[in-house]
């Protein structure tokens, strides 16, 4: 691949991503006076059924429910294709009780290159669209006792309603293993858990498979920490309008790891000499600080909130889960 030819000249590329979206197919449905449903796709029942009596449509062609939300949705998933083509089985077979599908997560999991990727439940986006009370955190963490080999950094976000305190989605990504703590996950938000509950969760562990607590229970532990107002975050979409707005970015990490990377416009500061040097930090301006998963940014915020200062938060997922350039 050297090159693309498009209408308008020739554009240089190592390789080229063709994203084109689904619909459904529902032609045939259309014609045949099947109702379709606000997303396009076939209206069905909680068993799966058709607007026309025995006539069942599942799998990409017809429309989920959000088990969240109760909602219409439409997740086109394999997943959910085999889910709903079991329960239409069951009920053109004639079980009398009549099997029923109560919804779907949308979950997902990819694998881009060495990354892998997954969801599921609400994003951050949806829930506040839907008028949640959301709280998140993002919480990097290694996907096995850090010792043994093979272990790789993975990045929890935690979707939570601050008033039930129930888990509303998690989004995961990282080159470790994603898919049992997203499968954690859609089993928690299936059975209404709080993050209270998903914390105490009594996981499997030993160093090849986990960490002592989970990166889930890290997660949210790190949630029940933010909704008891032990800290404030600063989600990275938000820290460039803070930095504009004259909040002042803080580095906590040693000097060795602030020169091999950080975030335009902030200053190192290292912890363990953050008391001595409190002087170089303006009480006025908004202080965040940042580390590189945010441990020591969070003692740092202890150190501080000690030392009398009153606007001081943490930089969500640290320079680890920053997504933008750095230096
Ligand atoms: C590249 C790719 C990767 C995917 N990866 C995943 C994944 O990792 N995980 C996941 O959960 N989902 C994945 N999906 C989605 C998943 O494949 C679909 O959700 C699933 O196949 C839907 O099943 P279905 O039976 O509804 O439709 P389909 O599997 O599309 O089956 C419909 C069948 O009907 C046939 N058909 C259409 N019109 C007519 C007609 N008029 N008469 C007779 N036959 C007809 C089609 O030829 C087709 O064989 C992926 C999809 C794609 C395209």
């Amino acid at each position: 691949m050297g090159a693309v030819s498009t209408g308008t000249g020739l554009l240089k590329a190592d390789l080229v991503i063709l994203s084109v979206g689904v619909r459904p197919n529902v032609d045939i449905a259309r014609e045949s006076g099947i109702l379709l449903g606000p997303t396009g796709a076939i209206a069905v029942n909680d068993q799966t059924e058709t607007n026309i009596n025995d006539i069942y449509a599942v799998g990409d062609c017809a429309e989920n429910v959000n088990l969240i939300t109760g909602r219409t949705v439409w997740y086109p998933m394999g997943s959910t294709a085999n889910k709903t083509g079991r329960v239409a089985g069951v009920n053109l077979a004639g079980a009398e009780a009549g099997d029923t599908m109560k919804g779907v997560l949308g979950t997902s999991v990819l694998k881009l290159f060495d990354l892998n990727i997954a969801k599921t439940g609400l994003s951050e986006r949806d829930a506040r669209a839907l008028g949640y009370n959301v709280e998140t955190v993002i919480v990097p963490a290694p996907d096995r006792a850090h010792y043994y080999p093979g272990s790789r950094t993975i990045v929890t976000k935690l979707i939570v309603d601050r008033d039930s305190r129930r888990v509303l989605g998690g989004q995961i990504f990282g080159e470790g293993v994603v898919d049992k703590p997203i499968d954690i996950l859609v089993t928690a938000i299936s059975f209404g858990a709080t993050v209270d509950q998903l914390a105490r969760l009594d996981l499997a562990y030993a160093p090849p498979f986990s960490t002592a607590l989970s990166t889930t229970a890290v997660a949210a532990n790190v949630m029940m920490n933010k909704l008891a107002g032990k800290f404030t975050g600063v989600g990275p979409l938000d820290l460039k309008e803070k930095m504009d707005a004259g909040a002042m970015l803080v580095d906590v990490r040693i000097d060795k790891e602030y020169f091999v990377r950080n975030i335009p416009g902030s200053i190192n500061i290292p912890l363990r000499r953050l008391a001595e040097r409190v002087d170089e930090l303006d009480r006025e301006r908004e202080i965040i600080l940042v580390c590189k998963v945010g441990l020591r940014a969070y003692l740092a915020l202890l150190k501080l909130k000690g030392l009398g200062f009153k606007k001081v938060s943490i930089l969500d997922g640290g320079i680890t889960a920053y997504p933008f350039e750095t230096e």
